[in-house]
């Protein structure tokens, strides 16, 4: 099994050893590597049975990084990164030639974000270059946020004489980062996450709503699924006349719902893994208000439910 740590330095040393860390960022634990080696990289795509046409997101240390990996930075990407880097908000914006084609899957864009966490910033610093860092789960599997849920999905998968899993404990956020891509007249969020549309419209003036062809790759109708079947409700009433309905009919239902949305992100991915870890077959989940973190629980647990 793959040694799991709590050292900054043993994650570095695998770092610039062609390994892969699993590590926490304030969204979910990443499966990171150096950005710059298309070998190790092959590994990420490998180990995580992702397509290699879906794009990795470049992780920087800090801001002062992003001209050495952009061609160009547009005011409204400026003032994004201001007011939300080091945070969970990625940015598409036009790459350089530094940036290889294993990274964007060919294309002319980059994402690029600044993570908050301490241990992934201390890495970053440390390590001293960008780090690919996409989720460290199965390609289509709810994305991990403890080390218990990377070690499920890739502790057989992962190499123990090169790879590491560095513990952070929880994640704080618990979804995935916003996606903004701003190569276009209008900025557009392609992925909501925990800064909301919302404060992406108040910091950048008006955003172009996320559809059609600019939609990020990989982002699937069927993805961040557990094993459950999964059924989405707007009420706490209807979510409880369904389960008692299911159960009632012989199947093992659970209701998901947390008033609180903050307290609802954090806990989603984990409450999913548990379900299908106690044999829940169907989980009836209630939809947050289309609003703020709202946004974002709404899109990951319609695509969980295969109707994203
Ligand atoms: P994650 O699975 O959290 O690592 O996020 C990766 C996602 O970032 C991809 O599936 C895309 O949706 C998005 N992404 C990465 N690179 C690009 C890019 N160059 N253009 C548009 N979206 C991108
Ligand atoms: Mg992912």
């Amino acid at each position: 099994m793959v040694p799991v740590t709590v050292d900054v330095d043993v994650a570095c040393v695998a770092l610039r050893s062609a390994g892969l860390v699993a590590l926490p960022t304030e969204t979910v634990y990443g499966l990171a590597a150096d950005a710059t080696d298309a070998d190790t990289i092959a590994r990420v795509f490998e180990v995580k049975g992702r397509p290699t046409d879906h794009p990795l997101i470049v992780h920087l240390g800090d801001a002062a990084w992003l001209p050495d990996w952009v061609l160009d930075i547009p005011d409204a990407a400026a003032r994004l990164a201001d007011a939300c880097w080091p945070g969970p908000l990625t940015l598409v914006l036009r790459r350089s030639d530094r940036v290889l084609n294993a990274v964007t899957g060919g294309r002319h864009t980059v994402a690029v974000r600044v993570p908050a966490h301490p241990l992934a910033s201390e890495v970053l610093l440390r390590f001293g270059g960008p780090l690919v860092a996409p989720s460290a789960n199965r390609f289509g599997h709810v994305s991990p946020t403890t080390p218990a849920h990377v070690l499920a999905d890739l502790g057989a998968r992962l190499d123990p004489e090169r790879d590491v899993v560095l513990d952070g404990g929880a994640c704080a956020v618990g979804m995935e980062s916003t996606i903004v891509d701003c190569t276009g007249p209008i900025p557009q969020v392609l992925r909501p996450g925990a800064i909301s549309p919302e404060k992406v419209a108040a910091i950048v003036g008006a955003v172009a709503p996320a559809s059609g062809p600019r939609r990020a790759p990989g982002m699937l109708v069927s993805h961040y699924s557990p094993r459950c079947a999964i059924e989405l409700v707007d009420y706490l009433g209807d979510a409880d006349r369904r389960a008692a309905e299911l159960t009632q009919t012989g199947r093992r239902a659970l209701v998901l719902h947390d008033p609180d949305p903050v307290a609802y992100a954090r806990t989603l991915y984990d409450r999913l893994r548990a379900a299908d870890d106690a044999g829940i077959e169907v989980v009836v989940a209630v939809l947050p208000p289309a609003e703020g973190l709202g946004h974002a629980i709404r899109d990951r647990l319609s695509r969980a439910s295969g109707r994203g």
